[in-house]
């Protein structure tokens, strides 16, 4: 569940140098704790682990883990991996979708390298049929975001999209500009600790926001994608597209790897399409710890893994 708390403490927590490195000693062994949400560390563990997605009726998205580089010579590093994972996952077979952070290749260094970057993704991702999400980090990067989008359709790139956090108040004017446009938006609560100023705190607030948001996206979007895994959301999400007659193959449902499950399962039983965001690489530990500060419990169960380990 969302909270302002929980979420701060997670991010400080984020931060410790100790944490990490105990972490990525222990988290990713056979058994590690970080595996539940982690599909590996490598792309062949993550294949590996992906492999009864599509038999499971479950369309899936890759993201090679890695945000807020501070050297160009880092940001290509990644560039140049995400295009040979292009060309490991047409060979591979598995479906053609990735997801991708402006600050992995180069955003915080400048807005032109992380465009320049974007744009050899593209180029030699868009012929092959891939489909590139663009996530969405803290609201200081939701202007360099929209805009870099906007650039890339600008010239002439359409198999680009991105995300909206509904926790933040600028959202709405940010879907209508996205919807104009015709790029399309993945609507999330927002994973980041934000300032009172920008955001909306409690979880009453940042849910009436995500509904607003999700009857904005069903009326006027392009193959919105509502991304969350709350039971109620998901419900409001099938009843406004039932009432408006919006068939269920104009949307779909997405959800993190080793979130949920059953739910993920019991949607697509239903007909629902249902995307998978499957995180890999090594550097996992700031995913990680998002997720443990999405839900106190998950801290529980890393602690089990931990002590189980001996
Ligand atoms: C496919 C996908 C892509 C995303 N991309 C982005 C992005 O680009 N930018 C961004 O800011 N955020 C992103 N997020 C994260 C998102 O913003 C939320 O932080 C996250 O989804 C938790 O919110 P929720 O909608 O599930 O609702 P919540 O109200 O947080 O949770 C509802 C219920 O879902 C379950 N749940 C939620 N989180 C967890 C968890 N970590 N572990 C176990 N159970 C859980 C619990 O049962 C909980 O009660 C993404 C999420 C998904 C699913």
């Amino acid at each position: 569940m969302i909270d302002a708390t929980s979420k701060a403490l997670f991010h400080a927590l984020a931060q410790s140098g100790l944490l990490r490195r105990l972490a990525s000693r222990y988290g990713m062994r056979r058994q590690g704790f970080a595996r539940r949400f982690i599909a590996g560390e490598t792309i062949d563990e993550a294949l590996t682990a992906v492999a009864d997605l599509p038999s499971r009726g479950l369309r899936l998205t890759l993201d090679y883990l890695g945000e807020s580089v501070s050297t160009p010579q880092e940001a290509r590093a990644f560039t140049e991996t995400y295009l040979q994972l292009v060309q490991t996952i047409v060979a591979s077979g598995v479906e053609r979708n990735l997801s991708v952070k402006l600050t992995q290749l180069g955003l915080d260094i400048s807005k032109d390298l992380a465009f320049d970057h974007m744009r050899r993704l593209l180029d030699a991702a868009e012929p092959q049929g891939f489909f590139v999400r663009v996530d969405m980090e803290h609201s200081p990067y939701v202007d360099r975001t929209l805009d870099t989008i906007e650039r890339l359709w600008g010239a002439g790139y359409r198999q680009v999209g991105t995300v909206i956090q509904s926790c933040l108040f600028r959202s709405p004017a940010d879907v209508t500009r996205l919807c104009a446009l015709g790029a399309r938006v993945r609507l999330v609560k927002g994973a980041y600790k934000e300032p009172a100023g920008v955001a909306h705190r409690g979880k009453t607030e940042v849910d009436a926001a995500y509904l607003s948001l999700m009857r904005q996206l069903l009326d006027t979007g392009h193959f919105p994608a509502f991304a969350t895994h709350d039971v109620q959301m998901i419900n409001c999400v099938r009843a406004y597209a039932t009432e408006r007659g919006i068939d269920r193959t104009r949307y779909e449902f997405q959800m993190l790897y080793g979130i949920r499950r059953d739910l993920q399962t019991s949607l697509v039983s239903e007909g629902y399409g249902m995307r998978v965001y499957v995180p890999f690489g090594q550097q996992w530990f700031p995913y990680f710890m998002r997720r443990l500060g999405e839900r106190p419990a998950n801290v529980a169960f890393v602690l089990r893994g931990v002590l189980g380990e001996g």
